[in-house]
């Protein structure tokens, strides 16, 4: 299949494996921020074929993991009040807030539709003119740009019964806290590629410029992860550090600027609450006061309750790099994707569930 057999070629992931551990000496640790690379990481085999020096972190880069349990529950309690749709992407269904989660309000008569694009949610909205439509923005930079364009389309249309509930995260700031927390040490970030997409890869430039750390920006096929450690090896084994796009095929340094100015015409820098890493300044996207009509958060109030925590459950900590999965005492025994105690377990992008499902201990 064109674009993806040659980039899952045998011969030329063997010889890029050759080359990865003739030139690594030291023990290194690299990040795949996004979430999309782990389960391709596990999926390929990629961790038992490299060198024991060459150590993988799984990072932040799970949107639904990271939806801090105070947005959660507003969101379900905003779900939970009458002649409310709420529109959301599949992986949140299951998310277990501070004391319930969407499913478990959907079996308690919430309307919680799962839809496959913004535009659906825009169609219900058309569909149901005496109800509002609330989607749910759960997301990064890739998902930003699509729901501000669904936006777009609903004030073309003269919706006024379309809410957003902006939960939008961006990737650098959280990169940016995990340096600053100092827990993990890294000699290299394999940056994700779709997100990059859209930002562009000098917006990694600070990494190598103020921190001294190379950074690979991968697609998501083998050869593309292996073409990424390749060049991160070479970096740290050579004391340089600069920003590297192996994924050319998609990426420019300047990305997707009508996708960006699309993203910013609605949306506007704000601080977000991340889970395991607290209010990260200016990492998230709220809604322009321009477009405040269209803003859940606003046009809704609730009181969802106390915030609480899953109870032994080590996100937090998985989600910064800090521990593997299989060190949370709940992995596994506990916490299993079909009874998740911790969004990490849920998501199809959690780290928590590409271990469980690769069988991989640490
Ligand atoms: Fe949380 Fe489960 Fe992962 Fe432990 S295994 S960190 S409880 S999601």
């Amino acid at each position: 299949m064109k674009y993806i057999d040659e980039f899952r070629n045998p011969a030329l992931a063997r010889r890029l494996l050759g080359e990865i551990a003739a030139r690594s000496r030291q023990s290194i640790n690299l990040m795949e921020f996004c979430g999309g690379h782990t389960h391709a990481i596990f999926k390929f085999g990629i961790r038992q074929l490299l060198p024991p020096t060459v150590r993988l972190l799984s990072g932040p880069g799970c949107p639904v993991c990271v939806t801090a349990n105070a947005d959660l529950d507003r969101a379900i309690a905003i779900a939970q009040l009458p002649d409310v749709i709420t529109t959301t992407f599949g992986d949140m269904l299951k998310v277990p807030g501070s004391q319930s989660s969407l499913q478990a309000a959907r079996a308690e008569g919430a309307d919680v539709r799962i839809v496959y694009s913004t535009l659906d949610a825009v169609q219900i909205a058309r569909q149901n003119p005496e109800q509002s439509i609330v989607f749910l923005g759960v997301g990064f930079e890739t998902t930003a740009p699509t729901i501000a364009a669904a936006l777009l389309q609903a004030e073309a249309l003269n919706l006024d019964n379309f809410y957003v509930l902006s939960m939008h995260k961006l990737t650098p700031p959280a990169t940016q806290a995990i340096l600053n927390a100092g827990e993990v040490r890294l000699s290299g970030v394999i940056g994700p590629g779709h997100v990059t997409t859209i930002i562009g890869s000098e917006a990694w430039q600070f990494l190598p410029r103020d921190h001294g750390i190379p950074v690979a920006v991968a697609g998501f096929e083998p050869l593309d992860i292996l073409r990424a450690v390749r060049a991160l090896v070479g970096q740290a084994e050579g004391g340089e550090a600069t920003v590297t796009n192996t994924y050319s095929r998609s990426v420019r340094p300047e990305g997707n600027c009508t996708a960006i100015e699309v993203m910013y015409r609605v949306f506007e820098l704000s601080d977000a609450e991340w889970r395991g890493f607290g209010v990260v300044p200016q990492s998230g996207l709220a809604l322009r006061d321009e477009y405040a009509r269209f803003d859940a958060a606003r046009a809704f109030s609730v009181d969802p309750g106390p915030v609480r925590e899953h109870k032994g459950c080590r996100c937090g900590e998985v989600l910064r790099g800090v521990i593997a999965p299989p060190q949370c005492p709940l992995f596994r025994h506990v916490c299993a994707p079909q009874n998740p105690i911790g969004p990490c377990m849920v998501s199809a992008e959690g780290a928590c569930a590409a271990y469980f499902m690769y069988g991989e201990e640490i």
